[in-house]
């Protein structure tokens, strides 16, 4: 018998409305509303006040701290892929020119400091990636705007060579999404060459987003 793992209630067979925060807690009909609340949010306020009814609704029960544990991590999770979307529409938003100035002032780094500035904020590890098959050009992200195409794809055409191309768009691809982070530099530098066949490679590039500021 499955029970909703927050109020203990039973939950139905029969097509009863449930969220599964993990494999083996479910929540019932009646907890479920304040997840998917936060799921489809359109601004943080929304976010935080279905998450401070849940926190309430929660606290009727007695919620054992392995469940609390389950509970916690999901709605970070949630948060998190909030905060992402939320980065995304706002970097979109910004005009082209400021999206250049940024890219130009934007600083990357196999090593983990930069002469001259202090790290201020370590924000997440950032990724990008490119898998070759024959005109990569032309397989750049639709939905990009064209700035960030642009970037993507012009910068790329100075390089010679198939591999070192694709190396700066990975590159290029990882910098746009640190910036959608609201980084201003990347530490850490590596790539990541894979053969899958005889001509297909994946190019992927790896680093820490993070922001820095000059030191007076
Ligand atoms: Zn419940």
């Amino acid at each position: 018998m499955l029970k909703c793992c927050i109020c203990g209630r039973r939950i139905g067979v029969l097509g009863e409305e449930r969220y599964k925060i993990t494999e083996e807690y479910v929540a019932c009909y009646q907890c479920t509303p304040f997840f998917r609340g936060m799921k489809e949010a359109k601004n943080s306020e929304e976010i935080l006040k279905n998450e401070n009814e849940l926190r309430a609704r929660i606290k009727n029960y007695s919620v054992s701290g392995e469940v609390q544990d389950a509970i916690e991590k999901e709605l970070q999770r949630i948060k998190d892929s909030k905060q992402q979307m939320y980065n995304k529409e706002i970097f979109q938003g910004l005009k082209d020119e400021e999206i250049r100035k940024r890219r130009k002032e934007f600083l990357i780094n196999t090593g983990y400091n930069f002469e001259g500035y202090k790290i201020i904020k370590y924000i997440d590890l950032v990724h990008g990636e490119i898998v070759l098959g024959t005109g990569f050009t032309s397989e750049l992200s639709a939905n990009l705007s064209a700035t960030v195409s642009d970037i993507l794809g012009n910068s790329v055409k100075a390089f010679e060579g198939k591999i070192s191309q694709a190396k700066h768009f990975a590159q290029e691809q990882m910098i746009i999404n640190a910036m959608i982070a609201n980084a201003n530099a990347v530490i850490g530098v590596d790539f990541d060459i894979t053969t899958f066949s005889s001509n297909i490679v994946g190019v992927s590039a790896n680093g820490t987003a993070v922001m820095i500021e000059k030191i007076e």
